[in-house]
């Protein structure tokens, strides 16, 4: 085989190295990555919290109906009670029976409407729960994959790396000492060449050139300096 099919089959395997070690950076970002989640669940936090808020704000209305209602009762017991005779008495009792009345209707239109939000908070509360058990599975889910998706991706990275040691161990030092200078020049160090045109730079090469590669000598793009390998 060809110094320059060597080094060529020896650039294929290390590209696909490379792009399986970029794949291995890109799930291990990924891996533990949960702000999806963080974020339903703060939100379920402030819900929760509004939820209780408004729990708190339903139970001091409640409180406050039974406080007025009580007085109401007392007031209206001594005004029917036939207890007080003086109109002057009556008529400041009946006011303070009046005024109890509207005060009491104003706290249940205020009970009702709390009774509401709580019941809106509560359905919000519910729904966000719901969305927060649908992310977490599908983060359960992701991450599992993420992992089979690594291990494969380590597995198919040894067998490269192998592939890498076996060729490296077949070709001269020389060669693959020039191929690493090349590369760290190039990003590629070999070039194929397609009718007479190398891949490398996309120049058509003199045929003298293609000749010389053919015949399995080292030869460099006169153009961009690659190693020409004829497939
Ligand atoms: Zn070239």
């Amino acid at each position: 085989m060809s110094i320059a099919k060597q080094l060529y089959q020896l650039q294929e395997v290390e590209l696909e190295i490379e792009s399986s070690e970029q794949a291995l950076r890109q799930i291990d970002s990924q891996l533990g990555e949960n702000q999806a989640v963080v974020r339903v669940q703060t939100k379920l936090a402030l819900e929760q919290q509004r939820l209780e808020e408004l729990r708190g704000q339903q139970h001091s209305a409640e409180w406050e109906i039974d406080d007025i209602t009580s007085k109401l009762t007392t007031a209206e017991e001594e005004l029917y009670s036939g207890r007080i005779r003086n109109p002057k008495e009556l008529t400041s009792l009946q006011h303070e029976v009046d005024g109890l009345r509207v005060k009491r209707d104003q706290l249940e239109d205020k009970a009702l409407e709390v009774m509401e939000q709580v019941e809106l908070a509560a359905a919000s509360v519910a729904s966000v729960s719901s969305e927060l058990k649908t992310v977490e599975a599908e983060w359960h889910s992701q991450q599992q994959q993420l992992s089979t998706e690594m291990e494969q991706l380590k597995a198919i990275l040894a067998d490269l790396k192998h592939k890498q040691q076996l060729l490296l161990a077949g070709i001269d030092p020389q060669p693959v000492e020039f191929y690493y200078q090349l590369k760290k020049q190039r990003g590629q160090a070999v070039a194929k060449v397609e009718q007479g045109i190398c891949r490398g730079c996309r120049i058509s090469l003199p045929t003298a050139e293609v000749q010389r590669a053919r015949s399995g000598n080292l030869v460099q793009c006169s153009s961009c300096g690659r190693i020409l390998f004829l497939p």
